[in-house]
């Protein structure tokens, strides 16, 4: 969780979905993907915006099993696609943290409406099951929460972050830097 591509499996990217990305390419800039030599922000070299990708079939494993949650859940509506909405929601498959990958450009996309009000909603949902949501502007995050958004700086893979009770039925976070990934 540290505003790399997140890994949605090969399985994943064999399957095909009703939606197509069409003009959407924003992936294409807002991740950290070690397989293209662009720094996140900004596009990829291989991208043309608004069009797609230059070198698609021969385009890295990463991008061929990328999918984010609006190809992948077509119940999310017109507004949740990435190009539109200006950031990019995945589901982290190994935390089942909810993960919002924001287009620089634009760093407060994710506090406009409809987003906010219901990316808060799904935040508290996520807290009663030690799921967090996460919110990147290149690798600063933010942990939304259902009373206030904790600004957690920059994530390393190194770092975790636990969410557990912390009595009198309250939730405790807990960010524990430097900690080795299991
Ligand atoms: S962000 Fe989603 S819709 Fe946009 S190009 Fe990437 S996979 Fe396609
Ligand atoms: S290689 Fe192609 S699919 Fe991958 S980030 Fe670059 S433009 Fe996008």
């Amino acid at each position: 969780m540290t505003g790399q591509m997140p890994g949605q499996g090969a399985a994943q990217g064999a399957q095909t979905f009703k939606r197509t990305c069409g003009t959407c390419t924003l992936c294409c800039k807002v991740y950290d993907i070690p397989a293209v030599p662009t720094a996140m922000g900004e596009w990829c070299a291989h991208c043309e915006p608004g069009k797609g990708c230059k070198i698609w079939e021969s385009r890295p494993d990463q991008c061929r099993a990328f999918h984010c949650n609006w190809i992948m859940m077509d119940w999310l509506g017109e507004e949740w696609k990435p190009e539109i909405a200006k950031f990019v929601f995945t589901l982290d498959p190994t935390s089942g943290y909810l993960l919002f990958q924001v287009d620089p450009g634009v760093p407060d996309a994710w506090k406009r409406e409809p987003y906010y009000s219901q990316i808060k909603t799904w935040a508290a949902e996520g807290l009663s099951r030690a799921r967090g949501t996460l919110v990147f502007v290149n690798k600063a995050a933010t942990l939304v929460m259902p009373d206030g958004d904790a600004q957690l700086g920059e994530l390393k893979p190194e770092d975790r972050i636990n969410i557990g009770p912390g009595g009198d039925g309250t939730i405790k976070v807990e960010v524990k830097r430097g900690q080795k990934p299991n």
